[in-house]
């Protein structure tokens, strides 16, 4: 069987009820990778969901001719730590910031990478010799999230990523919702204020341009959002009233993806999300305040509905893990046509 009739065979939605079917006809390690915009992340996942290795590159991934060797020298290092080889893996996942075409295995656009039109599933497959799925990062970490029963079991969920940008992933009825142009979830586009500053994609006021790591930086003219949160814990009044701010703004887009997906559960994460109490307290009152202004809002935004996830959740390798699974679902079809 090779990796070619693989990619052909390959299912590229996750479906859990499927993976737990096949569960235990083919055990075996696979690997998560989250490429991030300066880091690389890889952990080793056996069938019982138990980690064998793990490795971290904090480094640039670099440009796209350099992707390929990056990403495989970083699994070899997890492997090695797991003391196996790349052939006692099933399968590879990778999680890429980006546009994603999950069919051709490209990576359309990844601005923060510099990547145009990549066709990463391929090369990594030419390079490591198994099976990889690629899938954009924050759907990846909601198809992992919600496999793993994260948010009560949740068959109806979103995961809001606020990091370098801001994204949701969908799962609806338990699987991953792409939406007809694969852009489901995009709320980091939506524009909350026609008046705000020129967003990467063109547009003015975009909710990405107001609150991700570098916008929420940007507006207090330091270098990263964790000193702006910092400031606040300190007692800083400007970077009080920002921090509120992406409290109210995030609060904003929670409420607006349960109303247009009717989601049971949001779960929050990303980097921005890692500064903890400091973060969550506003975006908190902030639910609490369209709840009591209003009884629709009361019921669609119960005081559980929003998980904000511990800095040390991994859900992008996690995502990665999951993803790879996916591949394994296609090898099972492979083996019975
Ligand atoms: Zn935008």
């Amino acid at each position: 069987m090779t990796a070619d009739r693989l990619t052909d065979a390959r299912l590229t939605d996750a479906d859990p009820d499927r993976l737990d079917r096949l569960d235990g006809h083919r055990p075996g390690p696979v690997a998560g990778i989250d490429i991030g915009g300066t880091k690389i992340a890889v952990l080793i996942v056996d069938a019982d969901g138990a980690v064998l290795g793990r490795a971290t590159h904090v480094s640039s991934v670099g440009d796209q001719d350099g992707a390929v060797p990056a990403i495989a020298a970083a699994l070899d290092e997890a492997l090695a730590n797991a003391r196996l080889t790349r052939n006692d893996l099933i399968a590879v996942g990778v999680g890429v910031p980006g546009r994603v075409d999950p069919d051709r295995g490209h990576v359309t656009l990844a601005v923060n990478l510099g990547w145009t039109d990549l066709a990463l599933r391929d090369g990594l497959e030419a390079a490591i010799g198994r099976p990889v799925v690629i899938e954009n990062d924050v759907r990846a970490a909601a198809i992992g999230l919600h496999q793993r029963g994260v948010a009560a079991g949740a068959r109806d969920l979103a995961y809001l990523a606020v990091g370098t940008g801001i994204a949701a992933g969908v799962i609806l009825d338990g699987r991953l919702h792409r939406g007809a142009r694969g852009l489901a979830g995009e709320i980091g586009h939506a524009i909350v204020d026609r008046n705000g500053p020129v967003c990467a994609c063109g547009q003015r006021g975009c909710l990405e341009s107001l609150v991700s790591g570098p916008s929420i930086a940007r507006r207090a003219n330091v270098e990263s959002p964790q000193e702006v949160y910092a400031a606040a814990v300190a007692g800083d009044p400007g970077a009080t009233d920002l921090v509120d701010d992406v409290g109210r703004l995030l609060a904003w887009a929670i409420h607006t993806l349960v109303m247009t997906y009717d989601v049971e559960r949001v779960v929050v994460g990303g980097g921005v999300s890692h500064a903890g109490e400091p973060f969550e307290r506003p975006l908190r009152r902030e639910l609490a305040r369209l709840r009591a202004a209003s009884d629709q809002a009361a019921e669609l935004l119960p005081a559980d509905i929003v998980d904000v996830l511990p800095a040390e959740a991994e859900a992008g390798a996690w995502g990665a893990v999951a993803v790879a699974r996916t591949a394994f679902q296609g090898s099972e079809v492979v083996s019975h046509a």
